[in-house]
């Protein structure tokens, strides 16, 4: 008889939420076991961190490591819209915590990540794809192709599903929902030979809103050394104005913005572009009968606030802390613990982005320059501002911050204000 292989956590998926979490359990004193599907360094999106994810990297004992990699140095997030530049400094925040991050190429990021874990004591094996699942038992067990194409099956006490857009256990269990949010598509490359410029800081990304299409909006994050990722969204029906392959299409686009395009005269696109579809989404819930999941396998909402991998290390270092006591015997309620509190910032995120998209946080974002007048005066917006960088600086979860607590509320009644000031 096979003896089926045991270990105490098994974690789908070794980008940054398998990684965060891999580590923060070994330094427990759990087997960990991470199967990756890929062979790392390989490629993914989500190049621009924010400075809340930070304190999950410190605390994973990751910080020299992710410092050595020498990613470019980031401190916020600037703004532009036809011919309007505005940025805020996320070290003039609200918020206590880390002020500045990284842009950073994943491919090395995420490779720093895993070797760390395993470095750490973590069984981080490439190559291995998980193909099934069993959670009916009182083990959860997988089944999974290893690199010479063998299936196996292995158990664990608990499993977390870090597979990010593989979305494994949403698949194999049925747990998938819907984003509310329309299909949008994002294409996207690298350049180098990104041109200097005395109106953007390329130690913050850029955001642009197209001139024409306030729903349609570009990235530019440098990445060091001239090299630069871009990219833009819009709903998946924009780009059925537009023929050609990916890198066409985005050439053709950036165009359509004059500002930004003088960023890139000398760019040489000699990178691969490319396109993903429909990448919001939701599950019936965020854990079960031993398992949870963790990041993108959970929800993904849209990467305009780059807070992807925020929520993705959140959830890591959440889980991991909940795990803990519970493979310490103690009964965990992972509803109130961890899917409710999770979920307080996501919505924060999410109110966000709704007001992106229909357009009153655009206003009130580039409505800064008035801000800035009358916060040098002293008078009230210089703290909302602070509270706004503290969103954009991904502490979503921070209370303290009314735009926190009261988003929907809050964000209502200062685009209205933004709204009545632009107007007198
Ligand atoms: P991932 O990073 O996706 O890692 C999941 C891992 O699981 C992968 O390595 C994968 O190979 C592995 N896996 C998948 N299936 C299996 C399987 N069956 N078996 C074993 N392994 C498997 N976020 C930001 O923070 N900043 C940004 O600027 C940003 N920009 C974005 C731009 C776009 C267009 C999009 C769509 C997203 C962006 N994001 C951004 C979001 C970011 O990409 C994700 O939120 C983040 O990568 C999630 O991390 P994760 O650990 O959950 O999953």
């Amino acid at each position: 008889m096979s003896v089926v292989e045991s270990v105490d956590v098994l974690i789908i998926g070794a980008g940054p939420s398998g990684a965060i979490a891999a580590a923060l359990l070994v330094k427990k004193g759990y087997s960990v076991r991470v199967l990756e599907k890929e062979t790392f360094p390989r490629f993914s999106i989500g190049e621009s961190l924010l400075p809340q994810c930070m304190q999950y990297i410190e605390e994973a004992g990751m910080m020299d490591a992710v410092q050595a990699g020498g990613f470019q140095f980031k401190c916020g997030a600037a703004f532009l819209f036809n011919g309007r530049y505005t940025e805020f400094d996320f070290r003039d925040k609200f918020s206590p915590g880390w002020g500045t991050t990284f842009q950073i190429e994943r491919a090395r990021f995420d490779t720093i990540l895993a070797d760390e874990a395993a470095r750490m004591g973590a069984d981080v094996r490439f190559r291995h794809e998980i193909t099934g699942v069993d959670v009916s038992g009182d083990k959860p067990s997988v089944t999974y192709r290893d690199a010479d194409d063998v299936e196996h099956t292995m158990q664990a006490k608990f499993l977390l599903d870090a597979s990010g857009f593989g979305r494994v256990l949403p698949r194999l269990l049925d747990l998938h929902v819907p984003s509310d949010f329309p299909v949008r598509q994002s294409v996207f490359t690298h350049i180098t030979g990104l041109s200097d410029s005395d109106w953007y800081d390329s130690n913050k990304i850029l955001i642009t809103i197209h001139p024409k299409h306030r729903d349609v909006w570009f990235w530019l994050i440098p990445l060091g050394g001239g090299k630069a990722s871009i990219g833009v969204v819009a709903r998946v029906e924009f780009f059925d104005n537009y023929e050609g392959e990916p890198k066409d299409v985005l050439k053709t686009i950036y165009a359509e913005e004059p500002q930004l395009s003088s960023l890139l005269v000398d760019a040489e696109y000699n990178f691969p572009a490319r396109k993903i579809t429909g990448y919001s989404a939701s599950v019936k819930s965020l854990y079960g009968k031993n398992y949870t999941l963790l990041g993108n396998a959970g929800e993904f909402l849209d990467p305009v606030f780059s807070s992807g991998v925020t929520i993705a290390m959140r959830s890591a270092s959440m889980a991991a802390a909940l795990l803990d006591r519970q493979l310490q015997g103690e009964e965990i309620d992972w509803e109130s613990e961890f899917s409710i509190p999770l979920k307080k910032g996501v919505e924060t995120f999410r109110t966000f982005v709704t007001a992106w998209y229909d357009q009153p946080f655009q206003n009130v974002i580039m409505h800064d320059l008035q801000q800035r007048e009358m916060a040098a005066t002293g008078s009230g917006p210089a703290n909302v501002r602070a509270m706004i960088s503290s969103i954009l600086a991904g502490y979503a979860w921070d209370e303290a911050n009314p735009y926190v607590k009261d988003s929907k509320r809050r964000l209502s009644v200062l685009a209205e204000l933004c709204r009545q000031t632009t107007d007198g």
